[in-house]
């Protein structure tokens, strides 16, 4: 068991867009290390819930806590970014012209203050934990590769490196698989496996047998509130749960 206790506490929050509450009060723990998958019909507030999280929307009320210190209400979106909480969007915000290299050594750099950094003048620890993270995300061999000329799954890997290299104590990670191939899917389901233990990561998507694959834990989101949490064959014989997704 790698749980060490919660490392992320949202409590009761509630966003409401114009009178419609995209969340309502939710109640979501994180664990220490855990790697959570979170499921839920469209509209369920999936987006939203990352969103408060990252602190891109502020919730109407409620409170979110990162550790048992650090209120994340008072933080903004980039000091929480920069604060040990990354964001894989789905869409690659990778540079295609840089090589793989050049993408994870941008992305050590703008932890600090830098824009004009590609002059290789890392330090060894920080070259240490690229090829960590090159091996982590399968693309050792391809570090000199200008990054547009990868595969699909291959950027997206890159995307989760970028983060890596940050160090995040969570990581969330949105439809990680979406338009894969069989084998990247597997290499995904390995890669954030292998990540939980030293990052907590918390993953939103739809493909149910890779939830399957990956997952101890599952909630599942309705109408802006959990509707369901436990192993994914407890939510998927939750009667609750069956209802929401036969009503879709
Ligand atoms: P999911 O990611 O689970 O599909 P979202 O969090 O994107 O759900 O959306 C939850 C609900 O809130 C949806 O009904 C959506 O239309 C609404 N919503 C989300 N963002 C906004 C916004 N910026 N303005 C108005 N409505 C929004």
């Amino acid at each position: 068991d790698t749980s060490h206790g919660p490392i992320l506490y949202v409590e009761d929050v509630s966003v409401s867009f114009d009178g419609f509450k995209a969340l309502n009060n939710l109640n979501l723990y994180i664990d220490d290390g855990e790697l959570r998958c979170i499921i839920g019909p469209n509209g369920a507030g999936k987006t939203t819930m990352m969103d408060v999280i990252t602190g891109k929307t502020k919730p109407d009320t409620g409170s979110i806590w990162f550790g048992q210190r650090i209120d994340l209400l008072k933080r903004a979106e980039h000091e929480i970014a920069r604060g040990g909480i990354g964001r894989k969007f789905q869409k690659p915000t990778i540079f295609e012209a840089l090589s793989v290299f050049e993408n994870l050594e941008l992305a050590t750099a703008s932890n600090k203050k830098v824009w004009y950094t590609l002059n290789h003048d890392l330090s060894g620890e920080q070259r240490d934990r690229i090829d960590e993270v090159l091996q982590q995300i399968g693309l050792t061999e391809h570090y000199q590769q200008e990054a547009g000329a990868l595969s699909h799954g291959q950027k997206q890997w890159l995307e989760i490196g970028m983060l890596l290299v940050q160090n995040p104590r969570v990581l969330l990670v949105d439809e990680p698989v979406a338009g894969m191939t069989g084998e990247e899917v597997e290499h995904t389901a390995q890669l954030l496996t292998s990540l939980a233990g030293r990052h907590s990561v918390i993953v939103v998507e739809h493909d149910m047998a890779f939830v399957r694959s990956i997952a101890r834990k599952v909630t599942v989101l309705h109408q802006g509130s959990v509707l369901a949490e436990g192993s994914m064959d407890q939510v998927q014989n939750d009667p609750r749960v069956i209802e929401v997704y036969l009503g879709e």
